[in-house]
């Protein structure tokens, strides 16, 4: 019997707000170290924190985005530890009243092997979502063998989301992870860049026989990227397969993945919650929420991917899979509409946004937001298309052009001389000069039988194509060498 892998995740969300938590301090975009703390930050004495009314909005919205009951009293706790980036002594989060309650995350997987189709549905559920604030930052380099401290993230409002153990694979664990991505972005309450740790995965892992009751399960924190993520998770599958089948046992215990060579180790054994005394903060009272409250978020809440991916599927006539590719980034979403919009064919527009365009901007690992073609310039090449003004493999050539900043589309093929030659005369005396100019395989051509001409006729075509450096009108080359080779 083979192992069934078991994943649950713990994400911690930044929300964009203008300030902390419980300070009215900038949230710190790259500012010197220790500029953008404040007393309160620091738990100094005599200073008392304020809730940040729109980190609970941002919060709250998040809870009705997913369905998530919304606590109407959530309580603050003070969780208790050392580190010397936390001076306060301890971080203030939510444990028993935690401000989202269970919710769902719905997720299309991709379709499996080359099968082609939709792929499956999976329902990932929430266990609930938390109000906390961050720490600040340890800086382990440029310090010669001492360690500096950065403050600036404390006090960070994060949310932190906690999912039941629903996964059952690093591919699951990826898909839902892009769809919690796309419902932060799509609702506004966090810019969602990977990279400056806005979004935050902790992966945990076990493995079972089918049957069994859960495995004991380690958790792998901070992973930023999404390629780190899944390759963190089958990392640690195969090394608990292994473990078991050397007659080991798995050390319930927190670990580090270090993406650049790919290796994990042990960080510390796992502590219970009760190691660090939580108590609700005596400093903060319970935040209220009210219907009055609910319904102005409910009636500000922005389209989420769910609702765009069925509009896109009924508006554009787009399969499931490919509507839910478009809808999920907010950024590929806006592109997609406008070169739909700008070009006036939505299924042209899906298949160079997530073909040309998409391995493109993969190739250079550009955002689509730093797209060099935007989304009007792939409307306006997608019209040239439709109209028959260019050819396919043209367009391509145009794309590149157009990629590599050599104006809009209908520049490139004006001064580059790229339109179809559509005109039958031009391209007759071309035909005719092939056939002339090839006896042999004309000969070979017509002695065929008709499967056969299928095939031949591509010598002909790629000539014309040649000579015409890929400019000819395919449908009526095809329909002029067909009447005169005969
Ligand atoms: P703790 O209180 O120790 O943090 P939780 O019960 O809150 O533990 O679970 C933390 C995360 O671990 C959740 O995302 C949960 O789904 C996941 N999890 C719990 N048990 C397992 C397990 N056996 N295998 C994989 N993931 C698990
Ligand atoms: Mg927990």
């Amino acid at each position: 019997m083979s192992w069934e892998v078991v994943i649950g995740l713990e994400i911690h969300v930044q929300l964009n707000t203008a300030s902390k938590l419980f300070s009215g301090s900038k949230l710190s975009t790259g500012a010197e170290p220790n500029t953008q703390a404040s007393l309160v930050d620091l738990g100094m004495p005599g200073t008392l924190p304020v809730v940040n009314r729109e980190a609970v909005r941002k919060a709250a919205l998040f809870g009705l985005a997913i369905n998530a009951d919304i606590c109407r009293h959530s309580v603050f706790e003070r969780k208790n530890y050392f580190y010397p980036d936390l001076p306060k002594g301890y971080q203030t989060t939510q444990l028993d009243k935690p401000i989202v309650g269970a919710g769902v995350v719905e997720v299309q997987l991709a379709p499996k092997g080359n099968e082609g189709g939709e792929g499956e549905k999976k329902t990932v559920r929430i266990h609930h979502a938390h109000l906390e604030e961050d720490a600040g930052k340890s800086l382990h380099e440029d310090f010669h063998g001492m360690t500096g401290i950065d403050l600036n993230r404390a006090g960070t409002p994060l949310i932190e989301v906690v999912t039941e153990p629903d996964m059952s694979n690093a591919e699951e664990a990826v898909a839902f992870a892009k769809k919690l991505h796309a419902i932060v972005t799509s609702i506004g309450i966090c810019d969602g860049d990977m990279s400056q740790g806005n979004m935050r995965f902790d992966v945990n892992v076990s493995i079972r026989k089918p049957g069994e009751p859960l495995g004991t399960r380690t958790e792998t924190k901070n992973l930023n990227s999404f390629r780190f993520m899944e390759r963190a998770i089958k990392l640690e599958v195969e090394r608990q397969i292994d473990v078991l089948e050397d007659g080991g046992e798995i050390v319930q215990e927190t670990r580090l993945y270090n993406g650049d060579t790919h290796t994990a180790r042990s960080m510390r054994s796992k502590e219970d919650a009760n190691d660090y005394r939580y108590f609700p903060c005596p400093d903060l009272l319970p935040v209220e929420i009210t219907d009055a409250d609910l319904d102005a978020l409910k009636a500000a809440m922005p389209e989420l991917p769910g609702a765009r991916k069925e509009r896109f599927m009924a508006d554009y006539q787009l399969s499931e899979y490919d509507a839910d590719l478009l809808s999920g980034d907010l950024a590929t979403a806006a592109f997609f509409e406008g070169a739909a919009k700008a070009g006036n064919d939505a299924k042209l527009a899906a298949n160079w946004v997530m073909g040309e365009l998409a391995a493109r901007l993969n190739a250079e690992e550009k955002p689509i937001t730093d797209s060099p073609v935007s989304a009007e310039q792939l409307g306006q090449l997608i019209a040239r298309l439709k109209d028959g003004t260019i050819s396919s493999k043209i367009a391509k050539q145009v794309f590149e052009a157009c990629w590599a900043g050599e104006g809009d589309p209908d520049v490139i093929i004006e001064v580059k001389g790229l339109k179809q030659m559509s005109d039958s005369g031009e391209l007759e005396k071309i035909v005719d000069d092939i056939i002339a100019n090839n006896a042999p395989q004309v000969e070979d051509y017509r002695s065929s039988d008709d499967d056969k001409k299928k095939k031949k006729i591509g010598f002909f075509v790629g000539q014309a194509m040649k000579a015409t450096q890929g400019k000819a009108n395919p449908q009526q080359l095809n329909q002029l060498l067909k009447d005169k080779l005969g």
